[in-house]
């Protein structure tokens, strides 16, 4: 019997990067997926996945929009059966010296990624008390929750913000058996990253493409820069009953780049 057979699983942003790198995890363990995203990508995705015999649904989802999140959790009830893990992946970044940093990039980077949160978490929640079966919430976070970087104000903001939200609805879950955890993934190869690697690059230096990324992956103990998988396996772990007695954790995913 594999892991995860019987359970269902939503990610946001599940279409790419970080996220379909968890789907492709939690699928190969036996998981039935709902995948959410903004772009009809998602529906590749879950196509994709489905050829693989995995039991997958997709929908449009903007996390910032309480209807459609709210739609999201009961269309996964409805479809599946129950909400049992729910991942809250989905992200954005932008970089910004801080007298050309938008309002509007503001308040749209803490709404994507911090109310979105927990929006998410919220609908999620009242599945999970509906079914009676607990549940696990798995938040991502950022080394940017840890250590802010230069340019990014409001992304750090914002993941700060998920380790506070984190902590306290691990307390208020605490006797329910959901737990409620956060990830900090370094630095991932994925578009948020390529992104991230052009701007950057372009700000702090004359760099080519590759080549901050290739100079920040130097100053990690492990001189790699990290996978999907290496962020999936930590939220399958988090997921599975190993996890039993772990909440209100954040977890940094990132070969020792930041050590606390
Ligand atoms: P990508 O840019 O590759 O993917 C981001 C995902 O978020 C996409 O699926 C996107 O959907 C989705 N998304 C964005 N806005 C919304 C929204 N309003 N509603 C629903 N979905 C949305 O990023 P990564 O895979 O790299 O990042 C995943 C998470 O990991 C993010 O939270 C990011 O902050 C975090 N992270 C990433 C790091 C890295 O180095 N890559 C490092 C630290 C943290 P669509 O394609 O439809 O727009």
């Amino acid at each position: 019997m594999k892991r995860f057979e019987g359970k269902t699983v939503v990610i946001t942003g599940g279409n790419k990067g970080i996220g379909l790198a968890m789907a492709e995890r939690f699928s190969a363990e036996g998981a039935r997926l709902v995948l959410a995203s903004v772009e009809a990508q998602v529906e590749a995705a879950a196509d994709a996945l489905k050829s693989t015999g995995a039991q997958v649904l997709a929908v449009l989802c903007d996390v910032t929009d309480p209807v459609a999140v709210r739609r999201l959790y009961e269309t996964a009830d409805a479809t599946f059966g129950s909400v049992d893990v729910s991942v809250q992946n989905a992200g954005i970044i932008t970089i910004a010296k801080v007298e050309d940093l938008t309002e509007q990039e503001w308040d749209a980077t803490l709404s994507v990624n911090t109310k979105g949160v927990f929006l998410c978490c919220q609908e999620a929640i009242r599945q999970m008390r509906k079914s009676g079966r607990g549940g696990r919430l798995i938040n991502m976070a950022s080394g940017q929750a840890r250590d802010g970087f230069i340019y990014t104000p409001h992304y750090a903001a914002s993941k700060f913000g998920v380790i506070g939200l984190t902590q306290s609805l691990a307390k208020e879950l605490a006797q329910e058996n959901i737990t409620v955890n956060a990830i900090c993934p370094g630095i991932i190869k994925t578009d948020m990253w390529d992104y991230n690697d052009r701007v950057w690059g372009r700000m702090l230096g004359d760099y080519g493409p590759s080549e901050l990324m290739a100079s920040w992956v130097q100053n990690i103990p492990m001189k790699r820069a990290g996978t999907g998988q290496d962020v999936a396996g930590l939220a399958a772990f988090l997921a599975s009953e190993d996890a039993d007695y772990i909440t209100g954790q954040t977890i940094n995913v990132d070969g020792g780049l930041i050590m606390s």
